[in-house]
């Protein structure tokens, strides 16, 4: 379809640097440091300015760089980490896959992240202070660091859920794979947690041409341990300290992230304008409600998610026309089949539970334009027009 609106379209950021991205692969095909070469240590350090940290160490993709922030800080068996139930899986999979156990904490409806008052109920309810941590009374676990996302791109509420991680004395580790650059209260993202982790995933704000990611942190031995941990623990050449993970950045991917981490601020201002845009544009219409604006938070929109009871309906009304459209997620995490053994029911977590329902997230990315947003507008209220019964 000719007229057709993409959920996101890459090719355009390629466009844009072309040259310099072709001149770089050129450049490590012919040096050959295919595997953590020179581009990987330059832009860590790049990152890290960016990030306004002191480390960053690259990864294999953010789901990895999540294990091995939190192996860093040593959770694993008899532990539990809290996280929300409305976020990519991998959040959830990171703790699970070192043998803690994930806890849930529902989220607020405005912002889609971690609520603060319900970690503060978690904490009211179930624990007691002993000499060796915080212990969760209905498990026994210890609860070994606090795991909040900053889903879309919205800053979760950091001074709220760090009070809480001071008052218990337990770490924070922050998911910002989808918060590249945002800013709550003037910080970065990344910058709260002890230990921060991003995606490169292509699509992501800062996506590299295949699979990355990578950790923050102002700690430098977190950030030497996750750089031993990401090359099977080693320690010089032959010694392995811990039982770690192949989970290089490749220098190709370090190589194009640096050319495009130059144009990370600009795209971040573009996808506001977008998101303003389509504030506008969506305003009035019934039967949807647009992203709250969060009051000290500069999201970076990631994605433009809207609520709609109908959400059903209208996607694919939207289909029909040609526009790309996303649901995340349309299962929260404790009602996947995967974490079915930790016993969640059906309203366990009301508001993910609900959002999961409700949410549908509209074409955004840095090069969208004024016209593609109109159409996916119009679209949107003739939908609305057409529906039988006004709410
Ligand atoms: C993308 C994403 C991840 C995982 O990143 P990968 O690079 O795909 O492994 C983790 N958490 C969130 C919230 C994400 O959006």
């Amino acid at each position: 379809m000719s007229n057709a609106v993409p959920f996101v379209d890459l090719s355009a950021q390629y466009r844009q640097d072309e040259k310099a991205i072709d001149d770089a692969v050129r450049r490590i095909l012919a040096r050959g440091d295919f595997i953590l070469g020179e581009d990987v240590e330059r832009f860590e350090e790049e990152f890290a300015q960016y990030c306004e940290v002191q480390h960053a160490v690259g990864v294999a993709n953010g789901t990895d760089a999540l294990v091995l922030a939190l192996q860093a800080l040593g959770i694993g068996h008899g532990q539990m980490v809290l996280t929300t139930p409305l976020t990519y899986v991998s959040t959830a999979d990171a703790v699970s896959r070192l043998g803690a156990r994930v806890e849930f904490v529902d989220i607020h409806p405005a912002s889609f992240n971690m609520d603060p008052a319900r970690l503060e109920d978690f904490f009211k309810a179930r624990i007691k202070e002993t000499a060796g941590g915080v212990i969760d009374r209905t498990t026994g676990l210890r609860v070994g660091a606090i795991l909040p996302v900053h889903l879309y791109g919205q800053p979760a509420d950091m001074d709220l859920i760090c009070g809480l991680a001071q008052r218990y004395q337990i770490p924070v580790v922050e998911d910002c794979a989808q918060a590249h650059g945002a800013r709550y209260k003037g910080r970065r993202v990344g910058t709260f947690g002890i230990i921060s982790a991003f995606s490169f995933y292509p699509s992501k704000n800062l996506g590299a041409c295949g699979d990355g990611g990578a950790i923050v942190t102002d700690d430098p031995q977190l950030a030497a341990s996750v750089r031993s941990l990401r090359i099977q623990g080693r320690r010089g050449k032959y010694e392995h300290m811990a039982i770690g993970l192949n989970s290089r950045l490749d220098t190709l991917h370090a190589a194009v992230l640096r050319i495009k981490l130059r144009r990370l601020d600009s795209w971040n201002e573009a996808r506001r304008q977008a998101a303003r845009r389509y504030d506008v544009l969506l305003g009035g219409i019934k039967g949807i409600q647009v992203p709250s604006w969060i009051l000290g938070n500069e999201p970076v929109y990631h994605l433009y998610v809207l609520r709609a009871k109908e959400r059903e309906g209208l996607q694919q009304a939207l289909a029909a026309k040609g526009i790309g459209t996303g649901i995340h997620y349309p299962i929260p995490v404790h009602r996947q089949p995967a974490y079915q053994h930790l016993g969640f029911s059906e309203g366990a977590f009301p508001v993910a539970e609900q959002s999961a329902r409700e949410v549908l997230s509209l074409p955004m990315f840095p090069e969208i334009q004024d016209g593609q947003q109109r159409q996916v507008a119009d679209a949107i209220a003739s939908w609305a027009k057409d529906r039988p019964y006004p709410n």
